[in-house]
């Protein structure tokens, strides 16, 4: 599903440029979990947003799903991001004015899709998240906890392929952290392919693989051990 060869990033300051990402080749098929781990500042935000064409690379070559995007335009990238990609942030980038609902719906309406429709696959994916009796709510009545499964129920309601998560529980307690990761279990169990980024070693035990970058490079890349996902399980 994502094919990366040797892909670099440089952000551009003036005349200096500052290479992030030096080289990341990774391949990630249908159906992994994969947990990016790595310290502060190694690049993994940066990689990320590439891998969710919310930017592109400097050099080197990405394919998603058979298709290279390393060089679209941003219109074929905004394209493709609709149908394939689903993302949630640390952040949790709900609108304040509009309830559960609509902040779940809200991907739909630019699809253009009829009203209806928007409010049953909206109300789906809220029953996914196990959110529907919150669904009425506005996000300054939800915690946390509720606010990131909102999140999450948003990034679903496309029905894209792949799910993109910053630092999901970066914001959230060791509990609430723990239910936010049963819920991509479910949606990895129900063959959606996940790539989470997360500092936490515990976090990153609930994936099946952890690929670790260092200073713009994958410094290791191995399965999840087994004794360590029985300790959650
Ligand atoms: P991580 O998510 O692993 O903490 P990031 O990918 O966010 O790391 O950032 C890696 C480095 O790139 C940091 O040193 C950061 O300051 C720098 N950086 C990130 N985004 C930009 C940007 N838009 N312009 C300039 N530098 C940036
Ligand atoms: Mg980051």
């Amino acid at each position: 599903m994502i094919h990366l060869e040797e892909i670099r990033k440089s952000y551009f300051m003036g005349k200096n440029a500052l290479e992030i990402l030096k080289g990341v080749s990774l391949d990630i098929h249908k159906n992994e979990y994969v947990a990016l781990m790595g310290p502060s500042g190694s690049g993994k935000s940066t990689l990320m947003n590439i891998l969710g064409c919310l930017d592109t690379p400097t050099g080197g070559k990405y394919v998603l799903n058979g298709q290279d995007v390393s060089k679209m335009d941003d219109n074929s990238l905004a394209e493709v991001r609709n149908k394939t990609i689903g993302f949630v942030f640390q952040q949790f980038n709900l609108l304040p004015r509009l309830t559960a609902l609509e902040n779940v719906a809200l991907p739909l309406v630019y699809a253009g899709i009829s009203k209806k429709i928007r409010q049953e696959k909206a109300l789906h994916v809220l029953d996914m998240v196990n959110l529907t009796q919150r669904s009425h709510h506005k996000p300054n009545e939800l915690s946390g906890g509720q606010s990131q499964r909102v999140a999450i129920a948003r990034a679903l309601v496309n029905d894209p392929a792949l799910i993109l998560a910053d630092e999901p529980t970066g914001n959230l307690d060791t509990k609430t952290s723990y239910e936010i990761m049963s819920i991509f279990g479910d949606i990895h169990s129900r063959g959606n392919t996940v790539v989470l980024v997360t500092h936490e070693e515990d976090i990153a035990n609930h994936s099946k693989r952890i690929v670790r970058l260092r200073d713009g490079i994958i410094e290791s890349d191995r399965p999840t051990e087994r004794m360590s996902n029985a300790v959650h399980s």
